[in-house]
C-alpha cells in the first residue's frame, strides 16, 4: 500500500518538538490566540515577505474574510478558475458576489491575464487567481491587467505555500491572500487552520476584527464578525513545520522531477514548469488519454491516486443555473484527462520508480 500523502513519516521527525510545545500550551491554558499564534504569524509574515499575517480557522475562512476586508460585496463579479476546489467559489458566494469562471491555460492549469481580461465587465471588482497544485500563476501579467482595470487581487494560496515567482512568494503580490493548513496541504496543521496575508495595515486591522467577533477590545464590537481564529495548538505544529518547509518543498520537487524524468518516453503529459515560477507540487498531476486505465492499475496495486478535479465548478450541480450553457474547453479537457499521483515530502525514489513501473505497464499491455 502506498498512500497519496504520508503524514506519519513527517510527524516522526517533529514529534518531540511538537509534543513539548503542545504540553506547554496545555499547561498554560493559552488555547485561543495564544503566544504560538502570535509567534507563527510573525514567522510566517517574515517567510512570505509580507507585512501582516493573520491566523484564521481555515483556508475557506481566509478567503472569505479576505474578500470582506477588501470590500468585495453583493452583486460584484469576481473572476476565478473553474478548475479548483469548491472553497474558492464558496468564499465568493459567501459575500454575495458572483464567481465568473474563466478558462485555464492547458499547460499550467491556471487562469491567465488574457482569459481574465476577456471576462471583465463594469461589475467586476476582483480577481481570485488560484496557484493550482503549487504552480504560481503568472502574477506580473495578472497584476498589470488588474492595475489597468482597477481590480483587487485575492490570491488563493491554499496549495502554494512556499511557491514563488520572480523571487516573490505567492500570496505577497495580491491585496490579500488566503492560505490553508488542512493537514494534507504543503504546510499542514493537525486539524483545520488558515492564514490571511496582506501588506495593507488597514486590511490587517479589519481582518483581526473580523476573525474575532468584530472586536478589537474585548466586549466592544464595531462590526459583525466571525469566530474564526487559529488556535494555539495548531500554531505549535505550524511553527515546527514552517522551519522545515523549504526542505519539505524541495523533496516534493525532487520526487516530481524524478517522476517526470522516468515517464519522459511515455504518452502522458507531465506537469509543466515555466522556468519562472517555482512549483511546490502540492499535487503531481499527469494528463493522459488513458487516465482511467492508469487509475485502475494503480488502485489494483494499492497505490493512492485521485482525480483532482473530476467536475469543474461551472459544471457542478450547485452552479448549474448560474453557469447554464457555459463551455470552458481547456478546463473540461483537463478534467477528463487528469490524474494525481502520490506526492509528499517523504516519498522515496524507490517508491516513485515502483509507481512509474505500474504506469508503464498500462502502456505495454
Ligand atoms: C484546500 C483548499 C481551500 C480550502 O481550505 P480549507 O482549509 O480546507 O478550508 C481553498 N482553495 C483551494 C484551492 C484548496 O485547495
Amino acid at each position: 500500500m502506498i498512500p497519496m500523502v504520508n503524514l506519519k513519516a513527517q510527524y516522526a521527525e517533529i514529534k518531540d518538538e511538537v509534543e513539548a510545545g503542545l504540553a506547554t500550551t496545555i499547561e498554560n491554558c493559552s488555547f485561543i490566540l495564544g503566544p504560538n499564534v502570535q509567534g507563527f504569524e510573525k514567522e510566517a509574515a517574515e517567510y512570505l515577505g509580507v507585512k501582516h499575517a493573520i491566523g484564521v480557522a481555515s483556508g475557506t475562512d481566509a478567503l472569505h474574510l479576505a474578500l470582506i476586508a477588501e470590500g468585495i460585496k453583493a452583486g460584484d463579479e469576481v473572476i476565478t478558475s473553474a478548475f479548483t476546489f469548491i472553497a474558492t467559489a464558496e468564499a465568493i458566494k459567501y459575500v454575495g458576489a458572483i464567481p465568473v469562471f474563466v478558462d485555464v491555460d492547458p499547460k499550467t492549469f491556471n487562469i491567465t491575464a488574457a482569459t481574465i481580461e476577456a471576462a471583465i465587465t463594469d461589475k467586476t471588482t476582483a480577481v481570485m487567481p488560484v496557484h493550482l497544485f503549487g504552480l504560481p500563476v503568472d502574477m506580473p501579467a495578472i497584476q498589470a491587467v488588474c492595475a489597468k482595470h482597477d481590480l483587487k487581487i485575492i490570491e488563493d494560496c491554499a496549495q502554494s505555500f512556499g511557491a514563488s515567482i520572480d523571487d516573490k512568494q505567492t500570496g505577497s503580490m495580491g491585496n490579500a491572500s488566503g492560505y490553508s493548513f488542512f493537514p494534507s496541504k504543503n504546510l499542514g496543521a493537525f486539524g483545520d487552520g488558515g492564514l490571511v496575508v496582506t501588506n495593507s495595515d488597514e486590511t490587517a486591522d479589519k481582518l483581526k476584527q473580523l476573525r474575532n467577533h468584530g472586536s478589537n477590545v474585548r466586549y466592544y464590537h464595531d462590526v459583525i464578525g466571525f469566530n474564526s481564529r487559529l488556535d494555539d495548538m495548531q500554531a505549535v505544529v505550524l511553527r515546527a513545520k514552517l522551519k522545515r518547509i523549504d526542505r519539505y518543498n524541495d523533496s516534493r520537487r525532487h520526487a516530481a522531477h524524478l517522476y517526470s524524468e522516468l515517464m519522459a518516453d511515455l504518452p502522458v503529459e507531465t506537469p509543466y514548469e515555466d522556468g519562472v515560477g517555482v512549483h511546490v507540487y502540492h499535487q503531481y498531476t499527469l494528463l493522459s488519454d488513458r487516465r482511467d486505465d492508469i487509475l485502475k492499475a494503480l488502485q489494483d496495486k494499492g497505490v493512492g491516486c485521485a482525480v483532482y478535479y473530476p467536475v469543474p465548478l461551472h459544471q457542478q450541480n450547485v452552479f448549474k443555473e448560474d453557469c447554464a450553457g457555459q463551455v470552458l474547453p481547456e478546463t473540461e479537457a483537463i478534467a477528463a484527462r487528469c490524474i494525481s499521483l502520490p506526492i509528499c515530502s517523504e516519498l522515496s525514489d524507490d517508491t516513485v520508480r515502483e509507481i512509474v513501473a505500474i504506469i508503464r505497464n498500462v502502456f505495454e499491455d
